[in-house]
């Protein structure tokens, strides 16, 4: 599999790891690894475990997920739909 924003600018990069939200594939460069705690579904009572799983996301979703992070300039798309009109 390639990277799929890669793909998207003209480039051919294998992907290392593919997104845990959208499912795409992304090289090291466009994906974003977390920590999270994990999960697991055990009736009443605590359901995440004691250490940290591996959340590869891509740069997408991962904005999309935190509101404090912006992405690469290149990476965000339609805020100039109106200018384009003129
Ligand atoms: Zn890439
Ligand atoms: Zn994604």
């Amino acid at each position: 599999m390639k990277c799929y924003d890669c793909a998207a600018s003209d480039e051919v990069v294998d992907a290392v790891a593919i997104c845990h939200h959208c499912g795409v594939g992304v090289c090291l460069r466009h994906c974003h690894v977390a920590r999270e705690p994990g999960h697991r579904l055990a009736g009443v009572g605590q359901s995440t475990l004691g250490r940290p799983a591996r959340e590869v996301t891509c740069l997408t979703c991962h904005s999309a997920q935190s509101p404090g992070y912006a992405p690469p300039a290149k990476v965000r798309a339609g805020n100039n739909a109106k200018g384009r009109l003129r």
